[in-house]
């Protein structure tokens, strides 16, 4: 077989199988796009008075954009199989994981709510809001880089984490809760879909 295809292989299995799960800096991904999912959907379902600028779209776009600064795990990964160096502000836990990226989302979601294409506007605000909170998340769990998150790139590089993961010791954790939140958020739907049977 060809060797770059080898490579290919060999990377991704290092990357998401054997280091995965056991780091501490893990990317958590089921987390991440789970949670985006959830929360987005909990506002369009209780919160939101426009419920009519969310769509389902949107709601998968959550979960998209819950996952996209973990973006830079594949940018790393192409950087070991074509052995080229990934400069250090796109490696894990980089620009991607800082508000500034996060902001530039609101750019295009605030010229297109003046051009009164208010639902696509949304799709860019909910990317803004679930690249925030996969930030959050790595800032308080533990996930991107080990050294924390530039919460004032590009101002400057010092970072920040609390990273309570690492306290706890128990490495299955994040497994578990992802089993919990899924459960708790299958309930949710079955009650909610019992109680519009009825109305
Ligand atoms: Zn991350």
């Amino acid at each position: 077989m060809e060797e770059w295809f080898l490579n290919v292989i060999d990377q991704f299995l290092e990357t998401f199988i054997f280091h995965g799960p056991k780091k501490k800096n893990m990317p958590l991904a089921v987390t991440h796009i789970l949670l985006s999912v959830i929360i987005v959907d909990l506002y369009r379902d209780y919160i939101t008075k426009h419920k009519r600028f969310f769509s389902l779209h949107t709601v998968f776009l959550a979960g998209f954009f819950g996952i996209l600064p973990d973006i830079d795990i594949v940018f790393n990964m192409l950087g070991r199989i074509f052995d080229f160096t990934v400069p250090v502000v796109l490696g894990h836990g980089g620009i991607t994981h800082t508000p500034f990226f996060a902001g530039l989302f609101l750019i295009p979601g605030y010229i297109l709510w003046k051009k009164k294409r208010h639902k696509q506007a949304v799709y860019f605000f909910v990317g803004c809001f679930a690249i925030l909170f996969h930030i959050m998340l790595d800032y308080f769990i533990g996930g991107g880089q080990y050294e924390g998150i530039m919460w004032l790139f590009p101002f400057t590089v010092q970072s920040w984490k609390l990273h309570l993961i690492t306290y706890m010791n128990m490495p299955n954790i994040p497994e578990a809760l992802d089993a919990l939140i899924l459960l708790a958020w299958l309930w949710h739907e079955e009650v909610k879909h019992k109680i519009t049977d009825f109305i």
